[in-house]
């Protein structure tokens, strides 16, 4: 049975447990490193710790310990384990909170879990290679599914915290082209005059339900129409409303934006004539 580390204690591995609230879990705020060893001996263990503190640090997570404590918690996991050529692998989460918040919380501990599996042997130099590989070529689209509901939350994560961290609500994301696309943990609605417009559904932002019934509710319950379509940062500046929409706000208006009014600074008129048939006839759609 292999032992693994968890959280201060060295334990068999179908022993240890982690809280579903642990934020590495709720929304992939961690970090891992896979470190070879050959007879013990471990292979750029002072890089593999650098790359590790230099992710804690971009996400504010504290160091669990010093680069001395972390190579002796390898060296005495490698001794609890069985094999000549170990893997050891390496994850720090931002820990456990109690309430399930895109914002850093004061109460959480980093969590920490290592554990060992084998890796080949290594190759002798000038033998031949034990595989050899066939792959294929693609666009590289990593952290650009933002219309999949994922709970790797990390990117929205960081941008929540931006804002909160400074006592804003919420940050409003704008693509390369300068067009908004959503907020963090939201949609976004501006409203001109008597139009409302928000960004047309595409991989760049999330198929938001209240986004969705707000929509049917206006164009059935009221025979308004939602301009769907790209949304230039000035015209984001120049508006007179902007709402967020999720699940848990409904239609929440934005009264300041980078430290400016929006609008007028007060609860816009549109919003006040949308709330009513929204709170009416959500349940209808
Ligand atoms: N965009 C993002 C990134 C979100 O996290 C959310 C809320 N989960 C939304 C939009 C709004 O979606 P919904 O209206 O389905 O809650």
């Amino acid at each position: 049975m292999s032992i693994v580390f968890l959280n201060g204690q060295f334990i068999p591995e179908n022993e240890a447990r982690i809280s579903p609230m642990d934020r590495g879990f709720l929304f992939g705020e961690g970090l891992y490193e896979s470190i070879p060893t050959y007879s013990g001996k471990i292979i750029g263990a002072k890089l593999h710790l650098d790359r590790l503190n230099f992710g804690l640090d971009a996400l504010q997570i504290p160091h669990p310990m010093s680069h001395a404590e972390w190579v002796e918690l390898f060296n005495e996991i490698l001794q609890r384990n069985e094999g000549d050529n170990l893997g050891i692998y390496v994850h720090v989460t931002r820990g456990v909170s109690q309430k399930r918040f895109h914002g850093y919380m004061s109460d959480t501990a980093p969590t920490v879990f290592i554990r060992t599996f084998s890796i080949n042997a290594p190759l002798e130099a000038g033998a031949e290679p034990l595989q050899v590989a066939k792959v294929l070529s693609q666009e590289d689209r990593r952290w650009d599914h933002c219309n999949i509901k994922s709970t790797s939350l990390l990117g929205n994560v960081l941008h929540f915290q931006h804002s909160h961290q400074q006592g804003y609500d919420e940050t409003l994301l704008f693509n390369e082209h300068n067009e908004l696309t959503e907020a963090s943990s939201a949609n976004v609605f501006v409203v001109k005059g008597e139009v409302i417009s928000t960004p047309v559904l595409d991989k760049q932002i999330l198929p938001g339900i209240t986004r969705d019934i707000l929509i049917q509710v206006l164009q059935r319950f009221a025979g308004i129409t939602v301009e769907e379509r790209a949304i230039s940062m000035d015209e984001v500046k120049n508006a007179d409303e902007i709402w967020l929409t999720s699940s848990t706000r409904e239609i929440m208006p934005v009264i300041e934006l980078d430290d400016h009014p929006v609008g007028n600074g007060a609860i816009g008129n549109v919003w006040r004539k949308v709330q009513p048939l929204y709170a009416t006839h959500k349940f209808d759609i």
